[in-house]
């Protein structure tokens, strides 16, 4: 209820650049704001995907502005496991799963498979690094002029706590949104399953120095107690080593503005 039920969608603003990482059902919403926001002007967007799983692709056919034909939308994403990026994003609109085929959008779609792992977005750089996540999955660094904002929604601490290029790759993150599905009891239960839990992320992030981790991927079968025992878990975990991290865990409608003390 607070929360939030939606899957994987988060809305960066830099500067006159929106970006949209991972396509969740919570694009959906964001599409209405956007058209509304935006009312006659054309959109200009470019969505991150960090993976093909169903929760981080499936709001694309519910994202209102595809079907506008001003709209710019730029994809970028892995390779989606076996199939292409293509077939998984446009395979889901096909006459099996959704009445109006991907080929009949009005607007103006490309969709890119990441060859490099550094590159830009406007005048956003961007650098991508592989997530343990069974197929290919990727959490993308992004640099705004502001701060920097780091978003894994899907890994696993490496078995054996070996994580020393993702830490190098989180380091002095103002903000980290972070898989943290699972309690230390569940995670064992989960291993191998590509999720994280709180434990984990609070000991990662306080190793690479972040100032704000966002306890994400929230377990459906977690309400808003659970979620907020992680919060008071985590921030007990980060007291005891008397640290500065903050922590909160991700909500529906949150936002966060770098730059700013909060
Ligand atoms: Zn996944
Ligand atoms: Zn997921």
């Amino acid at each position: 209820m607070r929360y939030g039920g939606n899957t994987t969608c988060i809305e960066v603003r830099i500067g006159d650049d929106i970006i949209i990482l991972d396509a969740g059902t919570g694009l959906r919403a964001l599409g209405q704001s956007l058209l509304k926001e935006f009312k006659h002007q054309p959109l200009n967007l470019t969505l991150l995907i960090s993976h093909t799983h169903w929760d981080h692709i499936q709001g694309l056919p519910f994202f209102a502005p595809i079907y506008d034909a001003r709209c710019r939308l730029r994809i970028l994403g892995g390779e989606g496991a076996r199939k292409g990026l293509v077939a998984a994003l446009t395979g889901q609109m096909e006459s099996t799963y959704f009445p109006v085929p991907f080929s009949k959008l009005p607007s103006n779609i490309e969709i890119e498979e990441l060859r490099e792992f550094n590159f830009a977005v406007g005048n956003t750089l961007v650098r991508a690094h592989r997530a343990n996540h069974p197929g290919f999955c990727v959490g993308y660094r992004l640099f705004s002029p502001d701060g920097i904002v780091v978003f894994f929604p899907d890994t696993e601490p490496r078995a054996g706590g070996d994580d020393r290029e993702m830490i190098e790759f989180i380091r002095d993150a103002d903000v980290l949104i972070l898989d943290s599905q699972y309690d230390r009891a569940e995670y064992l239960k989960h291993t191998g399953w590509g999720h994280g839990c709180v434990d984990d992320s609070v000991a990662l992030a306080l190793k690479a120095g972040v100032g704000k981790l966002c306890l994400f991927h929230h377990d459906s079968a977690h309400d808003d107690k659970k979620i907020d025992t992680f919060v008071k878990h985590a921030r007990r975990l980060v007291a005891k080593r008397k640290a500065k991290l903050k922590v909160d865990a991700a909500r529906e409608g949150m936002t966060i503005q770098l730059g700013v003390k909060s």
